[in-house]
């Protein structure tokens, strides 16, 4: 087994312009190692160079300049094999509206150069939930089956590295669920290495062992998830008060925010002051508390730190 599942070097990629479109350089210069084994969260806002990384590690993008190493195999020197240690689950669905389930995962085996009796269609509709639907017309299937269908397909070849991109963007909290378990248990049972993309942090903190975040084709940041985001101890407490605030109450360190919908917000780090220390500052001012939720530092909050920090 290879101890890294992903070594990539001085990665770069220039999207070449035509007529009045400028050159667009996507990646520049990117240095990423993927741990085999891992749950690896690629993170980074909409346009960072996310998806042309993953596409270039899956071969349907080519790279600029620099060196891709999947599963030991230097995609240069050995395509075929850096190919087959891949499966590569699409943010968008492109769907083929032809084929059902078992028959789309028969046609994606054959372009693997799967055999016939190595083929596990029917296992892999089960573990996606679509073994009901594995005759079923394409253009019955809803968004969410779709959805199932394509990490599906990405399984075919048994890969040794699963890359998923943006696999739970607007889906609903059942299907996220589900993408979840599915996931965790590739990684558990199976060993398999899985690379997803996502501008959930919850996404990112609930599933991944290690994180990159890339912002403008450069890599910021790379750690494990504990220390990365344990580091951003930015919290806000949402407090829906019984009655309307006169005045907001006052505590060193907390900002505290009134909302267009009544809510009172009430930034805080969690290493300097405590939930209990803001909640007294709240009730001491008079205020009720009708309703308490916590918000965590969004994504854009996070890259603001880390760029700030360097
Ligand atoms: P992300 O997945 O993080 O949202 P992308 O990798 O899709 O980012 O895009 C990175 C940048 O490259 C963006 O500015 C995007 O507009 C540009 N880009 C992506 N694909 C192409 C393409 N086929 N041609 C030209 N520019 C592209
Ligand atoms: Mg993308």
């Amino acid at each position: 087994m290879a101890e890294n599942a992903i070594e990539i070097s001085g990665l770069t990629k220039t999207y070449r312009g035509s007529g009045s479109t400028p050159d667009k350089q996507a990646l520049k210069g990117v240095d990423l190692t993927v741990k085999a084994g891992s749950i690896f969260g690629l993170l980074g806002p909409n346009g960072a160079g996310k998806s042309t990384l993953i596409n270039i590690m899956a071969g349907l993008v080519r790279k600029s300049a620099g060196q891709v190493k999947i599963w030991g195999f230097d995609q240069d020197q050995n395509p075929r094999q850096s190919r087959a240690a891949i499966g590569v689950m699409p943010q968008e669905l492109n769907f083929d509206p032809f084929f059902a389930p078992r028959a789309a995962l028969e046609v994606q085996a054959g372009l693997y150069g799967v055999p016939r009796r190595q083929r596990r269609s029917d296992e892999i509709l089960k573990l996606v939930g679509l073994e009901d639907k594995a005759n079923a017309y394409a253009r019955t299937l809803s968004g969410g089956m779709r959805r199932r269908l394509l990490l599906a397909k990405a399984l075919v070849h048994d890969p040794q590295i699963l890359v998923l991109d943006e696999p739970t963007a607007g889906v609903d909290i059942e299907l996220r669920q589900m993408l979840w378990d599915n996931i965790r248990m590739l990684n558990k049972t199976r060993g398999m290495t899985i690379i997803l993309t996502t501008h959930y942090l919850e996404e990112a903190e609930e599933m991944c062992d290690e994180i990159a975040i890339i912002n403008h084709g450069e890599k910021i940041a790379q750690d494990s998830t504990q220390n990365l985001l344990g580091a951003l101890d930015a919290k806000t407490l949402l407090i829906t008060p019984s009655t309307l605030p006169d005045a907001l109450p006052e505590l060193d360190g907390v900002s505290a925010k009134l909302r267009e919908d009544g809510t009172l917000a009430m930034a805080y780090h969690t290493s300097r002051t405590s939930a209990e220390e803001v909640l007294d500052a709240v009730r001491a001012h008079g205020i009720r508390i009708s309703d308490i939720r916590t918000e965590q530092a969004d994504l854009e909050d996070v890259f603001l730190e880390l760029t700030r920090a360097r």
